[in-house]
């Protein structure tokens, strides 16, 4: 097998240097986008000025504005964001064909195979740094190693505007005096464990044994120990970005009842938002089809301002588009859809809320119990109904007739 050469490459202050970028006065300011001071919300990104004064990403904008009150606040415009990710996407998938989205800013790339033309991975890399900077107008970091975990700590020794690689043979010297939180196997619940064991840098991780791990953290023990040793096997992954979600029903018999519809369209509602939660994609565009018995589609959209993703939030608009399309209308339907489309990575930074309140959290939460113990493990009162009124049917598991992914 060959050596694997894995770059990962992340954009400086991505939000931050876009604004710049439109507005060239901003330079050299403490800019911090993701709303005005007095709004709720947290900052999105903030420039390597604003990080001067002890400004973070996540931190609420109230705290931004004390910490730092001559900052340059920011709403930001996820669209104009969007138009320059496409654009450094572009620039990476030039230099080869394996690229994975990390985020909007953020991507692994893998020369591996690209022997051919590159006689140095080295130099590829750094020709690609230079190349999005060019390109792009703004400043990237460059990690580059044998495999994905050391090229995205590579990348946090390279920032910003720096390039670092890791090469084989100087895993164990970059990792040694790491923290433990740097490995993406260690998250808050494992650092406080770890924490309680007075074990804090990597190298310390290097002295419990294989089961050890196991018996703390379970199989992602196995993940703790193979990455605090610069070891990680998973290949990258490259997948676009779909156009649209779609989630549909063609009944059993034609259904005229409007309480099982809406349960119905509840269902579909909740199948559509566990692909997004999937994809980690939110809706500007909410769209639901109704077809009649006389086989006449009738199809009513909504634009939403602030994403969405939450099933609360997608129903209620679905729910909304659904009565009023049908209110005209005396004839039963053969079929309900909803479809979410105008689909983005991230969600204007002006909406970001502080992070325990978003809703995504609880729909990951309802996606671990489900895991568990299956779909039906948590309803809304909405699908329960749905659930009792087919119980009975032997065609029960034939409800949800057709599901489909547009690409
Ligand atoms: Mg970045």
């Amino acid at each position: 097998m060959p050596r694997r050469y894995v770059v990962h490459v992340d954009i400086d202050a991505f939000f931050a240097a876009v604004e710049v970028l439109l507005d060239p006065s901003l330079a050299g300011k403490p800019v911090i986008v993701g709303g005005l001071p007095h709004e709720r919300g947290v900052a999105s990104t903030c420039s390597y000025e604003a990080r001067e004064f002890g400004v973070r990403s996540g931190m609420p904008l109230r705290e931004c504005h004390r910490l730092c009150p001559r900052g340059v606040f920011v709403r930001g415009n996820y669209h104009v964001y969007e138009a320059f990710s496409e654009r450094f996407f572009r620039v990476l998938r030039d230099a080869t064909p394996d690229v994975e989205e990390a985020s909007l800013d953020e991507a692994y790339l893998e020369f591996t195979r690209c022997g051919r033309i590159y006689p140095s991975f080295t130099e590829a890399a750094r020709e690609l740094k230079r190349r999005v900077e060019r390109e792009i107008g703004v400043t990237v970091s460059v990690g580059a190693a044998p495999n994905k975990v050391l090229a995205k700590l590579a990348t946090g020794r390279a920032k910003p505007a720096g390039f670092f690689e890791i090469r084989e043979g100087e895993e164990a010297a970059c990792l040694r005096d790491l923290g433990v939180e740097a490995l993406p196997g260690v998250g808050p619940k494992a650092q406080a464990v770890l924490r309680l064991m007075n074990i804090h840098r990597i190298g310390q991780l290097w002295g419990l044994p294989r089961a050890t791990l196991r018996a703390l953290f379970g199989s992602g023990g196995d993940d703790i120990y193979l990455q605090s040793r610069g070891l990680d096997s998973r290949p990258l992954v490259s997948r676009t970005l779909p156009k649209s979600v779609s989630r549909e029903t063609t009944f059993l018999e034609d259904l005229w009842d409007r309480r099982l519809l809406l349960a119905h369209l509840a269902y579909l509602c909740d199948r559509l938002t566990l692909a997004l939660r999937e994809d980690r994609l939110y809706a500007h565009v909410i769209e639901v089809k109704a077809r009649y018995a006389d086989f006449k589609t009738e199809i009513k959209r909504r634009l939403v301002l602030s994403p969405l993703q939450d099933m609360a939030g997608i129903y209620k608009v679905a729910e909304e588009l659904f009565l009023d399309l049908v209110a005209g209308s005396r004839l039963a339907l053969r079929l309900v859809g909803v479809k979410a489309a105008d689909l983005v990575r991230v969600r204007p930074p002006a909406l970001f809320e502080p992070y325990s309140e978003r809703p995504e959290r609880l729909g990951g939460a309802i996606d671990k119990v489900r895991d568990k113990y299956g779909f039906g493990a948590v309803l809304t009162a909405r699908e329960r109904m749905l659930d009792a009124v087919y119980a009975a049917d032997p065609r029960r598991g034939y409800v949800l007739k057709t599901a489909s992914l547009t690409k």
